[in-house]
């Protein structure tokens, strides 16, 4: 039975085109990037045309980007770089109830033990803050706003460009989490008026254990880690060459794509809900539709647990998706973000999330749900909060 994978906001394959421009810096093409020598620079040079393609996906300038590990170092090098730099006369940090653990703890972490203010906005029931809110949670002692683009569980999109504008009037650096945008959907960081956006390879068909951060230009932080200078003193150590030619490939497919990606997994998803809602009663649709992120299906299923639909997806038909957050895998409390919704422990418990990517099919879709509705109708003929007619 062939895997269908539907677990794209989890992490995504890296596209075999990627692999290969990667592979010669495994092998021959070794050297240390800072190594001052033939081997070192055509490692460096390989960076910097990594740097140039990444940096036009998100429409910022080369030297505007630093090389990290991933989105959740990009999150803290950012977050806390400028509460380090402008604590303890700004200490006032805005957030979003929403956000990733990469994020969420890294504010928390910093009220618990540094003496920050944190301002957790509430979001609507589809997961939109209110911009009204925001303003008026803006002091004098506001150091940052950190709310993130598009939303990892239910792939809502706040109104990043109006945040962007209020706090550029107020004179506030603007931290954007956008991991689950890039190549997802248009994203230009001046556009967006945007101080510090982060970024990961892995959710674009890009390698895992690579990502980036933004940091426009005059923007200024304390570096969070000490070493050899390397990523002007913001990453140092030695850089991950074939990650970041992965990563600078994936970035020029990405942007290449856009389109193309865009229609084809908003296709099968909305063939997917319009299907769902015909063969499966009581389901909930979470996210705000109007902003959302085109390949993500975050579905309530009423009365049933959803780390069970899960089980029996995976175990009847190969069907890969997610209950939640990926990062918050194994752990069963509700989801943070849907409770900020306003949806109840029950309704989030059996929510699962399904999110498409470049090489599902119709067809796949199709096999879903010949196995889905069944796994349903079992799951709620045991539950004794169902419907009889279940
Ligand atoms: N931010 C968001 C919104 C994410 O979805 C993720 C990964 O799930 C991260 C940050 C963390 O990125 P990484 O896995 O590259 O550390």
């Amino acid at each position: 039975m062939d895997t269908i994978y539907l677990d794209h906001n989890a992490t995504t394959p890296v596209d075999p085109k990627v692999v290969e421009k990667m592979i010669p810096y495994f092998t021959g093409e070794f050297g240390n990037p800072s190594s001052a020598h033939k081997k070192g620079y055509e490692a460096s040079k390989a960076i910097e045309i990594a740097r140039a393609e990444f940096a036009k996906l998100i429409g910022a300038d080369p030297s505007e980007i630093i090389f990290t590990s991933g989105g959740t170092e990009a999150d803290n090098i950012a977050i806390r770089g400028v509460y380090f730099k402008l604590a303890p006369e700004k200490n006032h940090i805005i957030t979003t109830k929403i956000e990733h653990p990469a994020v969420l703890q890294t504010v928390q972490y910093l009220e618990k033990h540094h003496g920050a203010e944190v301002t957790y906005l509430d979001v609507d029931t589809g997961g939109r803050i209110n911009l009204d809110d925001l303003i008026s949670s803006i002091t004098e002692k506001t150091a940052l706003v950190t709310i993130m683009t598009a939303n990892n569980e239910v792939g809502t999109i706040q109104p990043i460009e109006e945040i962007g504008k209020i706090c550029a009037e107020k004179g506030v650096l603007f931290h954007t989490d956008a991991v689950q945008a890039a190549g997802k959907m248009p994203f230009d960081v001046n556009k967006l008026g945007i101080s510090l956006a982060a970024f990961s390879a892995h959710k674009f068909y890009g390698p895992k254990g690579v990502g980036a951060l933004y940091i426009k230009k005059g923007v200024r932080l304390d570096p969070q880690t000490t070493g050899g200078g390397q990523e002007k003193k913001f990453r140092p150590g030695t850089l991950n060459t074939p990650g970041i030619v992965g990563m600078g490939e994936a970035a020029r497919l990405a942007r290449e794509n856009l389109d193309s990606h865009t229609e084809h997994v908003k296709g099968l998803r909305d063939y997917f809900v319009s299907r769902l809602k015909e063969e499966i009663p009581h389901l909930v649709f979470h996210g705000d539709p109007k902003h959302q992120l085109p390949q993500v299906a975050s579905v309530g299923f009423s009365f049933v647990e959803g780390e069970s639909t899960l089980m029996f997806l995976d175990m009847d038909g190969n069907i890969q998706a997610s209950s939640g957050s990926a990062c918050s895998a194994g752990d069963l409390h509700a989801s943070h973000v849907l409770l900020a919704m306003g949806v109840s422990h029950a309704s989030a418990n059996g929510t699962i999330r399904f999110s498409f990517g470049k090489d599902n099919t119709k067809e796949q879709v199709d096999k879903v749900m010949e196995v889905l509705p069944p796994i349903i109708t079992r799951l709620r003929k045991m539950s004794p909060l169902a419907p009889k007619e279940e």
